[in-house]
């Protein structure tokens, strides 16, 4: 007998068929003689239609009633799932976020949960009971209502299971899985059947999203094993875990990651001196534009450039405040790009072997695709590319690693 934390996500649950669909699954998996805890979205479209009652009567609601308003879609799916599962005589109790005591701090709309008090869920399982949790939702010190962010019931899901010491969290969503890259982009893109939080977290971030990123990170520090599955079809999904020691087995490459979102700006022409990178990006970060890809070039005659990311959204204030800067510092120019994409490939096996870049450019190279900027981490090597050239690019990058899926005639 296995703990299980289940989530199904707002599409899963999306109609009252879909939710006494997953009451059969349910049921299932507690006759195979496993405890359940199943966390809910609320029902597709939901939160969103919430978000727009509320924006009708103000522009600017407060935060507290927004989490008050936000955290009702998931409080009818855990009762509607309760009763589905009821009425197959399987016993079942639904919870709010705060009648089981998920404390979080007092951040609305974006709180973070500090401690789950387990004691209830425990013993409603010792009583063999199905136990129905609302996810995205919490209550501060205050008993406040709180809410954990867009697609925030994937980290309830995860903090449950991390909480409860549960043997898996299994996140049942729309897709089968997490593929090396994204199947629209790339026909024999391939599922992967497991990868590790890391290289998750890179995938997901790069704009996989299939998963609240946070959730990730929370599987990862607490090391819940984490499967991503669809409610729809069979299958195995994939295992998101932490690395094992099988060399043997390890990709070199586990995936194609790429973002469309972000645009590029450059400030050229200013003194190679102690304090300027500080100058340009701390004002930046202080307006709180998020940075990403950061690069910095020193021409001979001792002038700098640096050129860095932004998200498209906040292109011309970043743009707006570079050039204020660079008026400041005497520079040459300011150049903004928001044709741009970055595409990565990502792998934990890259930590052990050498000539993954060399594929990489060559790759490329071989499409006569220009690189604008190169980053590297650990397990991943970023390019940032014209954004007419992401598709062929991340086609031939999935190609050069043989990430596709391989003729199985044979088998
Ligand atoms: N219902 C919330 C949202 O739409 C939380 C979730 O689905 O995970 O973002
Ligand atoms: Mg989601």
């Amino acid at each position: 007998m296995s703990l299980i934390v289940q989530k199904y996500g707002g599409t899963s649950v999306g109609s009252v068929d879909r939710i006494r669909a997953v009451a059969e699954k349910v049921r299932s998996v507690v006759l195979q003689g496993h405890q359940l805890v199943v966390v809910v979205s609320a029902m597709s479209g939901e939160t969103n239609r919430l978000l727009g009652l509320a924006a009708e009567i103000s522009a600017d609601a407060s935060a507290r009633e927004m989490d008050v308003i936000l955290s009702t879609g998931e409080q009818v799916t855990i009762a509607l799932l309760a009763i589905a599962l009821q009425n197959l005589g399987c016993d079942a109790v639904s919870y709010t976020g705060g009648q089981v005591a998920i404390q979080t701090d007092n951040a609305y709309s974006k709180a973070r949960i500090q401690n789950i008090d387990s004691a209830k869920i425990k013993s409603d399982l010792a009583d063999n009971k199905v136990v129905v949790v609302a996810g995205f939702q919490g209550v501060d010190d205050s008993g406040n209502i709180t809410t954990l962010g867009r697609g925030g019931s994937d980290t309830t899901a995860v903090a449950l299971a991390a909480a409860l010491g549960a043997d898996e969290c299994q996140i049942y969503t729309d897709v089968d899985g997490v593929y090396t890259t994204d199947p629209r982009l790339v026909g024999d893109a391939r599922k992967l059947d497991k990868i590790t939080f890391e290289e998750m977290l890179e995938m997901a971030s790069q704009g996989s999203k299939i998963l609240q990123i946070r959730s990730v990170e929370f599987a990862g520090k607490y090391n819940v094993p984490l499967r991503v599955l669809s409610s729809f079809d069979e299958g195995e999904g994939t295992l998101i875990s932490l690395e094992d020691d099988d060399q043997m087995e390890r990709p070199l490459v586990s995936g194609i990651a790429f973002n469309k979102d972000e645009a590029k700006l450059t400030i050229r022409g200013i003194p190679d001196q102690p304090g300027v990178a500080y100058k340009v990006l701390g004002a930046v970060s202080n307006a709180n534009i998020e940075i990403d890809v950061i690069v910095q070039n020193v021409a001979k005659d001792n002038s700098a450039s640096i050129t860095f990311t932004v998200n498209k959204a906040e292109l011309s204030s970043a743009e707006a405040l570079l050039r204020e800067i660079a008026e400041d510092l005497g520079a040459m120019e300011v150049d903004a790009d928001k044709n741009i994409a970055k595409v990565s490939i990502v792998g934990v096996g890259m930590r052990s072997h050498a000539g993954v870049a060399a594929t990489m450019f060559q790759a490329l190279s071989d499409e006569g695709i220009n690189i604008q900027l190169i980053t590297t981490s650990e397990i991943k090597i970023t390019v940032v590319i014209d954004e007419r050239y992401l598709e062929l690019a991340v086609r031939a990058l999935h190609g050069a690693f043989e990430l596709g899926n391989t003729d199985e005639t044979d088998v």
